[in-house]
């Protein structure tokens, strides 16, 4: 199976900047883990795209958290993106399923119509930034705002997922379209005229490969500045479980030692499960008393 690749180019004689996403992998390992149903597969697969794109946009140790908390049926919507192309997200209710009166998904039910989208970026710096947006219920146009809102960028964003019969993504991608400080009304004006060829992005993936769409939107106006693989991947481990677990102290693991003789932890962001046996919190129980926890 191709890999999933989010590529960085210059447009339109270098006055925008695209970020461009086939991410279909990623969205199958999020249903695969987090057992999601088509509508949590949209909006969760929607948000991962959006963090593997604007993870895009860091550099070196660089993070954002994208957080997606609405009225709708879905809860929360949390995702975790870094510049290496790494996102992992989790939905507070994977079985959710809205179909619209075309048949296709129906995201608006799913997310609510009111609410905040919030992204934290970690620039390891002192503090975060945090900056946040009233929702819609249409992520698309939603972050379009984002962008203009609160990083002073004129952006075209549209994204898409098909999910099929049997549950399974069969494609999902993105575009973001940033406008720079040297475009003239000029390229504006070609943007917009183009933006009808972005509204069914999904359709679009599947007839073309990206770089493809760079040239049904560009001509030949185009340079490719990166390419990168992206993918679902949580940081999580037993080891990390641990230390969280260590912080619970010695008299409390000793309590749950005697009372239910195993822990069973679980990564919100990958579902994964950590067990610990009796040997296994005895030696945490040693080193907590031994930190003076
Ligand atoms: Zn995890």
């Amino acid at each position: 199976m191709n890999k999933d690749t989010c590529i960085k180019a210059l447009a339109l004689n270098e006055t925008v900047r695209v970020y461009l996403l086939k991410n279909t992998n990623t969205v199958n390992t999020a249903i695969e883990k987090h057992n999601l149903w088509p509508s949590s597969t949209s909006v969760l697969g929607k948000a991962l795209s959006m963090g593997q794109m604007m993870g895009h946009m860091l550099k070196g140790e660089e993070a954002l958290t994208i957080k997606i908390a609405g009225n709708g049926y879905l809860g929360k919507v949390i995702v975790d993106a870094n510049a290496k192309g790494e996102v992992r997200g989790y939905v507070d209710n994977p079985n959710v399923n809205f179909v619209n009166n075309t048949g296709g998904l129906n995201d608006l039910y799913a997310i609510g119509n009111e609410g905040l989208i919030e992204v934290i970026k970690d620039l390891k710096m002192k503090d975060l930034f945090t900056s946040s947006i009233e929702l819609t219920g249409n992520l698309a146009s939603d972050f379009t705002y984002y962008f203009y809102e609160s990083e002073q960028t004129p952006s075209l964003v549209s994204l898409g997922i098909l999910v099929g019969e049997d549950n399974k993504c069969i494609i999902s991608g993105g575009i973001i379209i940033q406008v720079l400080p040297n475009a003239t009304d000029k390229e504006i004006t070609t943007i917009e005229e183009k933006a009808s060829l972005l509204s069914n992005f999904s359709e679009l993936l599947q007839i073309a490969s990206l770089e493809d769409i760079l040239h049904i939107l560009f001509n030949d106006d185009y340079q490719i500045l990166d390419e990168v693989n992206v993918s679902f991947k949580c940081s999580c481990s037993k080891e990390s479980f641990s230390r969280s677990l260590l912080t619970l102290g010695s008299k409390t693991l000793k309590e749950i030692l005697d009372e239910d003789h195993h822990i069973e932890t679980r990564c919100y962001y990958c579902n994964d499960k950590y067990d610990f046996n009796e040997e296994e919190i005895t030696l945490l129980i040693n080193e907590a008393a031994s930190q003076g926890k």
